[in-house]
């Protein structure tokens, strides 16, 4: 119980607690929650011009003529862009239209200097697609869900307002403006926040195996807005509002959870929702009004008339007509192992249960240092592994507060490790040690270790007996309560043997030798 409970912490997205409007009013209402999702693609140069494509370049120095809306220069559509674009819908199972559209969405903004944004609205690069994905709560069984994708679209970024507060004045950098997008549109399919979180989760996976987007959500690369709306068991779905640019997956969670909440204290209170834009406050834990949207903004969307329409090819045989176009067939050829596919290959092949597959695939050095060691060492057992991994390496990483990425453990020292584990020349408390020792100072030798801070595991009968009797001897009451029937007494004594061994002590043998002289 106790692993499987640190198994689920490792893997919760954070649930914020908060007031609760009384449990027989909520029962009659359900949440709604939709998302919309700006993935910015992985291309060296823009959507419409070929200037460059990567995060954190001096202010305002990629921007070409077209990116600043000169007047007379024209978008050309950037090859990579589109053929990523059908790459991430053929993974999430879209429709993908062979003839798709470019329009015009006008709205007047200073990082928008040709006051329209290109982005598709009549015919989308793709639709009907569908993603489905595990949802993990601790306390709770693992199951599936899936929301459907309505559309997938490409469309142009916008530049950055930088606001001095000092001088008061906004400064603009155009870096951004016509960097690559695709807009993911799913329909209001799920129910609450952690079930977003993990949905957002499992794009990001899929988005990184593909390459086609960094999804780093600190550098804005992957952008959630959530639409929030609950209405009561057989009614239509109530007025929604919209929280825009959540900046990490545990704040996706936490701000939908507190936006179903503040809704349901709204209506209990005999309120109405109103339609309008919210923002999440992660330092304050709540989401604040931004604009109302009572007024339907109208973005006066036209054809691009400097773009004709986007032709795919569609067929699958060799078609000399559609030479130049960007076959589909050939992208979904090309794709690779998703992440549900490699989770249930892992099940399959080492019996791991769905939550540690899970776990493994969401952090891919976790996973790396997985296969490795069962490829170098395949007679250990797999769950002598992920459990090592998960409730000691993970755990060691999270209370050292680094990245899993940057533990300087390296694959070598983690196979010899487990071969002690595994040989029981050590025990598991050895092991932890193991991982800090080695971590610090990842150049020295496991064996070496073992041996200079005497972390041998102590198996021998006569060294254990000698040690049983000394616990015995510091523990009489503890004796006699085991001995008149209360068998968790004998926790008291192990404990003293642990600490007399200095946590060298093989507890198996230490619970057999002493239940076996507390028998008389
Ligand atoms: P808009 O045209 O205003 O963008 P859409 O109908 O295209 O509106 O929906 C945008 C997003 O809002 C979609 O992700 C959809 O799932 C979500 N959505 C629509 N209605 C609701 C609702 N009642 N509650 C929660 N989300 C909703
Ligand atoms: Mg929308």
């Amino acid at each position: 119980m106790y692993k499987r409970i640190l198994l689920k912490k490792n893997l919760s997205w954070g649930f914020s607690s908060q007031k609760q409007t009384s449990k027989a009013f909520m029962h009659n209402w359900n949440s709604v929650v939709g998302l919309e999702v700006h993935a910015q693609l992985l291309t060296d140069s823009k959507l419409f011009s070929g200037s460059n494509n990567s995060f954190g370049t001096p202010l305002n120095s990629a921007v070409s003529y077209f990116d600043a809306s000169l007047p007379g220069t024209l978008p050309v559509l950037n090859r990579k862009c589109v053929e990523l674009g059908v790459k991430t819908a053929t993974a999430l199972n879209c429709r993908i239209n062979e003839i798709s559209m470019f329009d015009r969405k006008h709205y007047f903004y200073a990082d928008l200097p040709v006051g329209y944004q290109i982005t598709q609205q009549r015919a989308a690069l793709a639709n009907d697609g569908e993603l489905t994905f595990p949802v993990i709560i601790p306390g709770k069984k693992t199951y599936h869900k899936k929301a459907r994708l309505l559309q997938l679209q490409l469309e142009q970024d916008s530049g950055k307002s930088l606001h001095d507060e000092e001088l008061k004045r906004s400064l603009v950098d155009l870096n951004r403006a016509g960097a690559p997008l695709i807009e993911l549109v799913f329909a209001p399919d799920l129910e609450t926040g952690e079930e977003a979180a993990s949905l957002v989760k499992e794009l990001i996976l899929i988005l990184k195996c593909l390459q086609s987007c960094s999804c780093k959500m600190e550098e804005g690369a992957l952008r959630v807005d959530a639409n929030v709306s609950i209405h009561r068991s057989g009614e239509p779905f109530g007025v929604r509002t919209e929280i825009k640019n959540i900046g990490s997956v545990r704040s996706i969670s936490q701000a939908i959870t507190y936006e179903i909440q503040r809704q349901l204290d709204i209506v209990s209170k005999g309120g109405v929702i109103t339609n309008e834009t919210r923002a999440w406050d992660a330092a304050e834990r709540c989401t604040v009004a931004m604009r109302d949207k009572e007024v339907l903004q109208d973005y006066r969307f036209m054809p691009e008339p400097n773009l004709p329409p986007l032709r795919l090819n569609l067929t699958t045989t060799a078609d000399s007509l559609n030479e130049d176009l960007i076959s589909v067939a050939s992208i979904s050829k090309e794709l690779p192992e998703l992440p549900e596919d490699i989770r249930s290959n892992l099940v399959k092949k080492y019996q791991l249960n769905q939550d540690t597959a899970v776990i493994l695939v969401n952090e891919t050095r976790l996973l790396q240092y997985f296969l490795n060691v069962m490829e170098h060492l395949p007679n250990i057992p797999a769950k002598l592994v992920t459990n090592f991994l998960i409730n000691d390496l993970l755990t060691f990483c999270n209370k050292a507060n680094i990245d899993i990425e940057s533990c300087q453990l390296t694959y070598t020292l983690l196979e010899d490790i487990l071969t002690a584990l595994n040989a029981g020349t050590i025990n598991l408390q050895a092991g932890r040690q193991l991982i800090e020792i080695l971590h610090e100072d990842p150049t020295q030798n496991v064996q070496l270790v073992i041996k200079d801070r005497n972390l041998e595991q102590i198996t021998d009968d006569e060294t254990i007996e000698e040690l049983c009797r000394q616990a015995i001897e510091r523990h009489e009451q503890a004796v006699k309560q085991y001995k008149s029937g209360k068998k968790k007494a004998i926790f008291a004594i192990v404990g003293e043997v642990s600490k007399l061994s200095k946590q060298r002590a093989n507890m198996k043998v230490v619970v057999a030798c002493l239940e076996n002289m507390l028998k008389s």
